[in-house]
């Protein structure tokens, strides 16, 4: 017991220091991902005249989506009032969708403003991560999250499989 809380610890420490150590990536001043049509044309699963989600090819956990405004604008307190509200109310609709196709029941919200928190692409974009009970320890679930850059995507046949499954869940 005692080898295996030493073990956790020893994980904790080399998982907070990659996050911490890590240097910010400079935002790119000429590439956003999230303006790139290629990019919207694989993981887009719904678009309206403002907004958009995405499934997002890194998966914290099943489920992960992304919902970002379809204009390009870096920060939160740049959004008009009319993609806030949009936004939010495409935050409760992939919600009821995620539920439909992961079987899932809570979900964590995450949005960053600058490259000092974190921020990779310079569009706004809220990160969706749904769970259910049992899905993964809640350790391991903060490890995933602070270790998502470090892991590869999921396969290209996966991303279309799930973006269709969301694209019909959403109607
Ligand atoms: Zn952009």
């Amino acid at each position: 017991m005692r080898k295996i809380i030493y073990f956790l610890i020893l994980i904790c420490l080399v998982a907070g220091s990659i996050f911490l150590l890590k240097k910010p990536a400079p935002l790119s001043q000429t590439y956003c991902a999230f303006c790139d049509p290629a990019v919207l044309a694989r993981q887009a699963f719904y678009e309206d005249n403002l907004v958009l989600a995405l499934y997002t090819h890194k998966p914290i956990l099943p489920g992960h989506c992304l919902i970002i405004p379809k204009r390009h604008v870096e920060r939160f307190e740049g959004l008009s009032k009319e993609e806030e509200l949009q936004m939010s109310e495409l935050i409760k609709k992939v919600n009821q969708a995620a539920m439909k196709v992961f079987g899932t029941s809570a979900y964590l919200l995450l949005q960053k403003n600058g490259r000092e928190v974190g921020q990779a692409v310079p569009h706004v974009h809220f990160h969706y991560v749904p769970r259910k009970a049992g899905d993964s320890s809640s350790l391991k679930f903060i490890l995933k999250m602070y270790l998502a850059d470090l892991r590869g995507p999921i396969s290209s046949a996966e991303l279309q499989e799930t973006v269709e499954k969301m694209k019909q869940a959403m109607e």
